[in-house]
Order: structure tokens, then sequence, then C-alpha cells
């Protein structure tokens, strides 16, 4: 499989916006660099190539691992976790404060998987928010 050149990084950084695709977290509110993540997990064929590349923070790309989808307990199907590349955050998810809320079974499974509400970050969240740091602009 071909190396992900730096041009190619500074090129998905630039599409992503600077922020994790799933959190949306930004490069500015972050001690660690974003990073190049694979939609598809190399584990299960997924490639190096443009189109299956995104930018995450370490604990969602963490939390992703090699899940590509999940079960969504209200519609009682198997779903995709969400392709920030290729589907709109908005329309699958809020935000009710400092928590990430599905409103779809995309967003909710993803929210699940990916454990976007985690401990760790929820309070970091909260005290954005009250300094106007957060949520960032769509
Ligand atoms: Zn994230």
């Amino acid at each position: 499989m071909s190396k992900i050149s730096d041009t190619l990084k500074k090129k998905i950084r630039l599409a992503a916006k600077n922020r994790c695709g799933y959190c949306l977290l930004p490069q500015s509110l972050n001690p660690n660099w974003l990073e190049i993540e694979h939609i598809l997990p190399t584990a299960l064929g997924g490639t190096n190539d443009e189109e299956n590349l995104w930018l995450a923070c370490r604990l969602c790309n963490g939390y992703k691992g090699v899940k590509v989808e999940g079960f969504d307990k209200i519609t009682k199907r198997r779903v995709k976790i969400f392709n920030p590349r290729t589907q709109n955050w908005a329309e699958h998810f809020e935000w009710d404060f400092e928590k990430v809320v599905g409103k779809t079974a995309c967003g909710r499974v993803t929210v699940e998987a990916l454990k976007l509400n985690n401990e760790i970050i929820l309070p970091i969240r909260k005290r954005w928010i009250t300094v106007g740091w957060f949520p960032p602009p769509n």
C-alpha cells in the first residue's frame, strides 16, 4: 500500500477544516495532532487513497478502531458508522450542551461506537462552552 504523502495529508486537513470529522474537535483546542484516519479500516481492506482518508482526534480514532457499523436500538437495525467525507454532520448529529446527540440511526450508532460523549471530553467541552469556545461554528 502506498504511503500517505505530506501533500495528501495537508489536503485532507484542509478538506476536513482542521477538525475531527466525528466530534468536531478543532485542532486549535487539541494539544495532540489530529490524525489521518481510514474511513474503512486498513484491517478490513481500506486503502491509503484520498477517498478513504479523513481527519479524526485521537479519542475518536481510537474508539473507532476497526468498527464500521453498529446496532441502532431504536430502528433495531445494523447501520454504518458516519462517513465524514460523504455525509453531512448536521444531518446526523446535533449538540445538546456538551453532548453530541444522534439524530438518525447512523448518528446514534456513531455516538455509541466512538463514545463521542466519553468521560474525558464532556467536562472539557463544558468548560469550553462557558468561555464561548464550543460548539464550533458549522
Ligand atoms: Zn473526535
